[in-house]
């Protein structure tokens, strides 16, 4: 993701820190500002520690972890799949660890491994 999508999401929420490993496609800006805003609904406070694509799907690691952070974690993944990580479009199934991407973007281009 570049760095002014990155300082955005910093910008809007404390509960990613500097520190945090962000390394996933522009496309998921609005999943993870969803599940973002979706964490702070949450009892307890989450740092997040990173923010990564993993076989095809959106992976986060907080500072700890509770059922309702939990569910709002799930609910990114699952909504992940469905996005495209380069345009945010609607993406075709893919294949397992296969990047999610749209046809036009799923077209001809090789997947980087740090992506799987
Ligand atoms: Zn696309």
């Amino acid at each position: 993701m570049k760095e002014e999508l990155i300082q955005k999401l910093r910008d809007e929420f404390s509960e990613l820190p500097a520190e945090a490993r962000i390394n996933i496609g522009d496309g998921w800006y609005e999943v993870v500002r969803s599940m973002l805003r979706n964490l702070r609904k949450c009892n307890a406070v989450h740092t997040v520690n990173s923010i990564e694509a993993k076989m095809g799907r959106l992976r986060t690691d907080l500072s700890e972890i509770s059922a309702d952070a939990d569910a709002a974690m799930f609910f990114a993944e699952q909504e992940s799949k469905l996005v495209c990580d380069v345009c945010g479009g609607g993406a075709v199934p893919n294949p397992p660890y296969r990047a999610t991407r749209c046809a036009e973007h799923a077209a001809g281009s090789e997947h980087k491994k740090s992506q799987l």
